[in-house]
């Protein structure tokens, strides 16, 4: 009964937000009331009964305007196929025995002046020449493969992170054309709007800023240890130089990027593996960076959450957050915080990260979020997100595949029951092979979700984005435009493709 009741709740709330959502349309017309409504009966009958009809939800999530796209690593969005046309655009080759990426010269120069069948590093246009090579580079290079064939596999987490270290030397160039191609891929799948996780903020180590922040005993002595090694940074020409590298390369990079159909901005991020004074170089540059230019919107934090130097840390990676956020209020934090499942690493590991995320390094989004229902504190923790309208990135396909939370196993149960705002976002599609559309297409067939809740998920893309207000209004009239349009099309539909097929 209770549930009932609350189930009732939520579902008025979201109805009463979808009318938020549109609020800022121009006054509905009855026809376009119609085509809306025609299309919350055509999805509802494709996620009703016990097997979602997938394919037609496909096409429907694929036509489907989608706000945004805001948990998005650069190098993990780009498909490992356009790496190996980057293998020749750096004049690199890949060697044929080991998969990695080989940066040698002398050694590029003297397999060129082989025959092309002695060679064994393999320049774009011999590993396209191979299938059986071209194939076991992107099983490396991707998630391809992975479920659907029976070789000795690592354990999958293994298999995503390692993917970085084989594409690394061609993702950390050609930025330009990378960027163009997720803009191609972005608007063919109706999405507005990406805030791509781009660039590691650049960093210094410093062992006695390591030991003073390790060995402080107290908040006042972290806090003196940080101020410290800030002040030291910023007074080196080399940090100072970096930093400006750093801001003016994004900019170059950003060269035709936007325009009326597509918009594109940048998170600096910080990598949670390495010593603390190289986290805290790193995270200084990043919001110095964020303030110094339009384009850089955020923070972020990243690498893999359950290894020994991110778990050792992490109360400290909070601390500094809250440390610069002090000295940079305006700079917006998204943190990957709580992407552990139980045994991935003891269980009180599992216990504050969302909850340090957000209130000691003061997050404005959560990314993942899937330790959520092993959190000391997880009543409080969604409490807080609903109050203070903080939502959590739902990457379902990464969480899957990474840390095999899906089904009814997956928080965003949690966080829908309990009023959290949430958005769904891709992670890394290209390492895991899929899009944004798959991601939709995921969650209505688990999850069966009325449209007004999917309407307004697009929508929440536009709302939670680091963007200035001005900006945002431009992007929702135009998802209200193309969402005019997309409901007119679903109108036009057959009504129940499978009504009319039972019927013959
Ligand atoms: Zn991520």
């Amino acid at each position: 009964m209770i549930r009932k009741t609350s189930s009732l709740l939520i579902a008025l709330a979201l109805a009463a937000n979808a009318y938020v959502a549109n609020a800022h349309a121009t006054a509905p017309t009855a026809k376009s009331k119609a085509n809306e409504a025609a299309t919350a009966r055509h999805l509802a009958g494709l996620i009703a009964g016990a097997e979602p009809k997938l394919s037609e939800l496909t096409l429907f999530f694929s036509q489907m305007p989608k706000g945004a796209d805001l948990h998005h690593h650069y190098s993990g969005a780009l498909y490992a196929e356009q790496y190996v046309d980057f293998l020749d655009k750096q004049g690199l080759c890949v060697n044929k025995q080991t998969y990695r990426i080989e940066t040698s010269k002398a050694v590029i120069d003297a397999q060129r002046a082989l025959p092309a069948a002695e060679r064994t590093c393999l320049s774009s246009a011999d590993v396209l020449a191979d299938d059986f090579t071209y194939r076991e580079l992107l099983q490396r290079w991707s998630s391809k493969d992975f479920d659907n064939h029976g070789a000795i596999q690592p354990p999958p987490d293994r298999q995503f992170f390692q993917t970085f270290g084989f594409f690394g030397p061609v993702s950390n160039a050609n930025y330009n054309d990378g960027l163009l191609e997720l803009k191609k891929r972005a608007i063919a799948e109706n999405v507005g709007y990406i805030e791509t996780m781009f660039k590691l903020a650049p960093m210094t180590g410093n062992v006695d800023a390591d030991n003073a922040m390790w060995k402080a005993g107290d908040d006042a002595a972290l806090t003196a240890a940080m101020r410290s090694w800030m002040e030291t940074l910023e007074k080196d020409p080399t940090f100072n130089q970096t930093l400006a590298d750093y801001v003016e390369r994004i900019k170059t990079n950003h060269a035709n990027i936007d325009d009326e159909r597509f918009t594109m901005r940048y998170q600096a991020y910080v990598l949670r593996l390495v010593n603390p004074s190289m986290v805290f170089s790193s995270m200084l540059a990043g919001f110095k960076a964020a303030s110094q230019s339009e384009l850089i919107v955020g923070v972020n934090i990243v690498g893999q959450e359950s290894l020994a130097p991110s778990m050792r840390d992490y109360e400290l990676h909070m601390k500094m957050f809250r440390f610069l956020k002090t000295r940079y209020p305006k700079v917006k934090l998204a943190l990957h915080a709580g992407e552990l499942a139980l045994g991935d690493v003891p269980p009180e590991g599992l216990k504050f990260h969302i909850e340090q995320a957000l209130n000691v390094a003061g997050a404005d989004r959560i990314g993942h979020g899937i330790d959520l229902a092993h959190e000391s504190n997880a009543p409080a923790i969604m409490k807080t997100m609903r109050d203070k309208d903080i939502p959590v990135e739902i990457n379902l396909t990464s969480n899957a595949f990474i840390s095999g939370i899906k089904g009814a196993n997956h928080p965003v149960t949690l966080y829908r029951k309990f009023g959290v705002p949430y958005v769904i976002s891709t992670d890394d599609a290209g390492v895991t092979r899929h899009n944004l559309s798959q991601e939709y297409t995921l969650f209505a067939s688990r999850y069966q979700p009325s449209y007004a809740e999917i309407k307004k998920v697009s929508y929440n893309g536009v709302r939670y984005a680091f963007l200035p207000e001005q900006e945002k209004q431009r992007l929702m009239r135009q998802l209200d435009e193309r969402f005019a349009r997309f409901e007119a099309l679903v109108a036009s539909w057959p009504a129940a493709a499978s009504v009319t097929q039972r019927a013959r």
